[in-house]
């Protein structure tokens, strides 16, 4: 094992055999020095600076059936809305004034949000704060979308394949969704010159770490700029109600490996990790994540995001609370980076 994690941290490509062996030894010691090469790696290449995303979760109708996620279109349960180009705005002067320098527009797959809606809303944001990025998290369009958005400013898209097993991928989404066409869409992404995030669910469903091993293997060939995971979490209106949250410990595990097979990947610490656990984000950043993305959506609208049950969007998850989020950085030798973290790989 020993051997592996040298290869690991030497930067040295590894098999799919090799990241199960790393995934199936999982074990406290393990762990402890992953986490500590991985916490090294971040600190030589980010030295103590944490980049912050203001978050703003724009719309939750959401035209796709994904069985994990609480804002899916048979989910009757959800108090549905919808943010005016004004309330985004106002986001953003909002989150300017705290010192976010990137606003991350997330949503469910909204058919109101017209290329047209978004270029508009884009275009207006990077004229008001040209010294900003945008990232997107609207999942799947066409090239030909992707490439419209872009140019009016987008910067960078967030978009988690999810799964790299076409089988599994089939145990998660209806049969419309494929994971062949969130692939395509990711490369589009990359080609267009996007800034590109794809990443996964730790826990979810019928996930095997043969299948982890194969989402490790997909972002070594893929080499995306930021990678999302988070554990997963049951929601409980949805058809994996009842199934069992992802843990703690094999989502630090996961962040670490990934910070040593990517070492300047732009890699956050989740707000599903800080629900799972209190110190989860802390942890998350010992373990070599370098990203964190505090909510700056309008505080009538917080609560009905609803991806998974018990979502943090109080304390240090809200933007607003910056200078509490800078404190508990600080207890960690870390501080809030205030500028747009790009990746150092463009
Ligand atoms: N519609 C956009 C944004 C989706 S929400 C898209 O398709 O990309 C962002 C991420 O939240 C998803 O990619 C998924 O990985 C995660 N998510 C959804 N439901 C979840 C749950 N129950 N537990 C944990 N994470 C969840």
């Amino acid at each position: 094992m020993d051997k592996l994690i040298n290869k690991l941290s030497c930067g040295e490509m590894l098999t799919k055999s090799q990241f199960k062996d790393l995934i199936d030894n999982y074990n406290t010691e393990n762990a402890e020095k992953l986490a500590f090469l991985a916490n090294e790696k971040r600190q030589q290449i980010f030295s103590n600076n944490i980049y912050i995303r203001g978050l703003i979760e724009f719309t939750n109708y959401c035209k796709n059936n994904c069985y994990y996620c609480g804002i899916r279109r048979d989910n009757k349960n959800v108090s549905r809305y919808r943010l005016t180009k004004e309330d985004i705005l106002f986001c953003c002067e909002k989150g300017y004034k705290l010192g976010f320098r990137t606003f991350v527009l997330q949503g469910g797959e909204d058919n109101f949000f017209t290329d047209d809606r978004l270029c508009e809303i884009i275009s207006e944001i990077k004229t008001l704060y040209p010294d900003c990025a945008i990232t997107l998290s609207i999942g799947e369009r066409s090239f030909q979308s992707y490439k419209n958005l872009f140019n009016a400013g987008a910067d960078r898209y967030l978009l988690r394949h999810e799964t790299a097993n076409d089988k599994h991928y089939s145990s998660l989404h209806p049969n419309e969704l494929k994971l062949s066409n969130r692939i395509q869409c990711l490369e589009d992404l990359k080609s267009i010159g996007y800034q590109v995030g794809c990443g996964f669910m730790v826990g979810s469903p019928n996930q095997t770490n043969e299948f982890l091993a194969e989402d490790l293997y997909f972002l070594q060939q893929f080499k995306p700029h930021m990678v999302g995971i988070g554990p997963f979490i049951p929601q409980k209106d949805t058809p994996f109600a009842n199934e069992t949250a992802g843990t703690l410990q094999k989502t630090l595990y996961l962040l670490s490996i990934i910070r040593l097979m990517l070492p300047d990947i732009l890699l956050p610490t989740t707000t599903a990790l800080g629900t799972i656990h209190p110190k989860g984000r802390e942890l998350g950043i010992l373990s070599g994540a370098n990203v964190i993305m505090p909510n700056l959506s309008p505080e009538i609208v917080r609560g009905k995001y609803t991806l998974y049950d018990n979502k943090l969007y109080t304390g240090d998850e809200a933007a607003e609370n910056l200078k509490l989020l800078h404190e508990k950085l600080q207890t960690i030798n870390c501080k809030v980076y205030i500028g747009r973290g790009d990746s150092p790989n463009i």
